[in-house]
């Protein structure tokens, strides 16, 4: 079922396939009433949204969504609704961006002595950004004919277990959650599945201790997760008593079978109230 909402989206200013004024004419052609942009580690495609959606009826939420330090899976903090002016924000996203500067032409060294002949010049190419992600690796892998597809890419040479992964710097979970908080924003953690634990207690433990250290909401409806596990994040959730939100995770073309507005066939979010919800908390803090 497709949501007018959408909090979890990604443009060419991270490794999204959209600009932010393509993905923002997409969402009112497909009358959506909100969508949050959360490209990785940066903010720069906020305001371009803001302005491309001015005349519209169509909400743009300002997101980001940080990686965060953490073994073994992934941890991704989404935040929302955050001052972009903040410098300590901006300190910490620049950071974050010089680290991935640092690691891309560590990955097509690696590339190159696997015998894939490429260059960090092809690959800020497709990017179409300055900000290069490793599907951008991805893509130019298959433009060449090296692999069949992105995601053949990132099985055998880019994800974190493949043969060309070079780990970057990330921030730590307690940076993650300072940054976005004392921008004025709130922090959600993202895709709950791809923390890869063993277990229920292990995600609730995790839960928990994510609410101790500061993490108001879980993005429990996400199509990165069955419904049966979107359901069972969703009652941890709500138990925990923790905002609970919802996104598709688009990326335009880097990920051809995510559609924006689409999270699950049972999203339990009222997106009015949770927008208006987390307005009230933005304000108070
Ligand atoms: P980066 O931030 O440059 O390390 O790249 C992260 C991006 O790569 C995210 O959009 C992920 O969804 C994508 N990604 C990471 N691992 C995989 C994987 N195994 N298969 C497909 N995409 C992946
Ligand atoms: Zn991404
Ligand atoms: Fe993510
Ligand atoms: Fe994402």
């Amino acid at each position: 079922m497709k949501q007018a909402y959408d909090l979890h989206s990604h443009t060419t200013v991270s490794d999204g396939t959209l600009t932010p004024e393509e993905l923002v004419k997409k969402a009112i052609d497909d009358k959506f009433h909100a969508i949050a942009i959360t490209d990785h580690d940066n903010i720069d495609g906020i305001k371009r949204a803001q302005k491309a959606a001015e005349d519209s009826n169509l909400e743009i939420i300002t997101g980001v969504e940080i990686s965060v330090e953490y073994q073994p899976g992934t941890l991704h903090m989404c935040g929302y609704f955050m001052d972009l002016n903040n410098d300590f924000l901006n300190d910490r996203l620049n950071f974050v961006q010089e680290a991935r500067r640092q690691r891309n032409p560590k990955i097509v060294k690696k590339l190159n002595d696997a015998g894939f002949d490429m260059t960090m010049a092809e690959v800020e190419d497709v990017a179409g950004s300055k900000q290069v992600g490793r599907p951008h690796f991805a893509t130019v892998m298959v433009d060449k004919g090296y692999v069949k597809t992105k995601q053949e890419a990132f099985d055998k040479y880019l994800d974190k277990s493949a043969s060309c992964y070079v780990n970057k710097e990330r921030l730590s979970l307690e940076d993650s959650v300072k940054a976005i908080k004392t921008a004025g924003g709130i922090p959600v953690l993202a895709h709950p599945i791809q923390l890869g634990l063993a277990n229920k207690k292990e995600y609730r433990d995790m839960f928990v201790h994510l609410k101790n250290m500061g993490v108001m909401g879980i993005e429990a409806f996400t199509s990165r997760q069955t419904d049966e596990e979107n359901s069972l994040f969703y009652q941890m959730a709500k138990e925990l008593d923790m905002l609970i939100t919802g996104g598709s995770d688009f990326h335009g073309a880097n990920k051809p079978n995510v559609k924006l507005g689409h999270f699950g066939s049972e999203v339990k979010v009222n997106f009015p109230a949770l927008i208006k919800e987390m307005k009230g908390i933005c304000k108070k803090i």
